[in-house]
């Protein structure tokens, strides 16, 4: 059997004196899986994103517990630096993912907790920039991209990175329809190179044929479908 990339046992979070939250968690993710993450509004897609990625409860008072383990390792003794080398997210404002001299060259990544230097990930985006479509979007200031242009470089540049999970968070929401199949073909890439990546959206038509599963979250309550075609 492969290993397990991401496995959550159990796994609960409620936000500081709040009832919402995800809770009883289980689900289990291999390499080179696209994993489906949908669900209405409010019923905790981001809250688990953010679980898996350690932003809860870094940033956030509330209870985590149950067990999740990233990479073979519990989650509990990997730190915030190592996890980053593994886990790459895009978020649902990818604006905030840049700081900023005013070019897009200026990424937000903590580059030093990856292991890389902001010349090296230039690089590695000019590399990606032709298979992107980001053509001349690199020297441009930010503030005068668009929101889908800034997510589509958003979401080359975490996947520069190479790390063994990608977390995308409704990255389809600023893509007119040729970008959105564009980034089902980066997807079916990334899947092809090994990489697992688990998209959380309302609109899916772009990952048609590549779900290998769907993770459908109500309430905070996680129902696993082991294929598209079960969900
Ligand atoms: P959407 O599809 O709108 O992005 P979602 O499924 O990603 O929704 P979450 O953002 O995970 O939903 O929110 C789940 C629940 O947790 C919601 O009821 C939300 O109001 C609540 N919530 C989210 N962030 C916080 C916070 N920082 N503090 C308290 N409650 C929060
Ligand atoms: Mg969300």
């Amino acid at each position: 059997m492969a290993e397990n990339v991401i496995r959550a046992k159990d796994l609960s979070f409620n936000y500081e004196e709040s009832t919402e939250g995800i809770s009883d968690i289980n689900f289990s993710i291999e390499p080179g899986m696209v994993v489906l993450l949908t669900g209405n509004s409010g019923s905790g897609k981001s809250t688990l994103l953010k679980c898996l990625n350690g932003l809860i409860p870094a940033v956030t008072e509330g209870e985590l517990s149950g067990s999740l383990s990233i990479a073979g390792k519990e989650y509990s003794s990997v730190k915030m630096h190592q996890l980053n080398k593994v886990i790459g997210s895009v978020f649902q404002n990818p604006r905030s993912q840049f700081f900023t001299d005013n070019t897009t060259a200026e990424l937000v990544f903590p580059m030093e907790n990856y292991g890389y230097t902001k010349d090296q990930m230039v690089q590695r985006l000019k590399e990606l920039e032709k298979e992107f479509g980001l053509d001349g979007l690199l020297d441009r200031n930010i503030y005068t991209l668009s929101s889908g242009e800034r997510q589509m470089i958003a979401l080359a540049s975490a996947t520069a990175l190479k790390q063994k999970v990608l977390l995308f968070d409704e990255p389809s929401a600023n893509l007119d329809y040729g970008n959105a199949m564009k980034l089902g073909r980066i997807i079916r890439k990334l899947k092809s190179e090994g990489m697992s990546v688990i998209v959380a959206d309302h609109r899916f038509y772009y990952l048609n044929g590549s779900i290998d599963k769907v993770l459908f979250m109500d309430h905070g309550k996680l129902k696993v479908c082991e294929s598209e075609e079960e969900f």
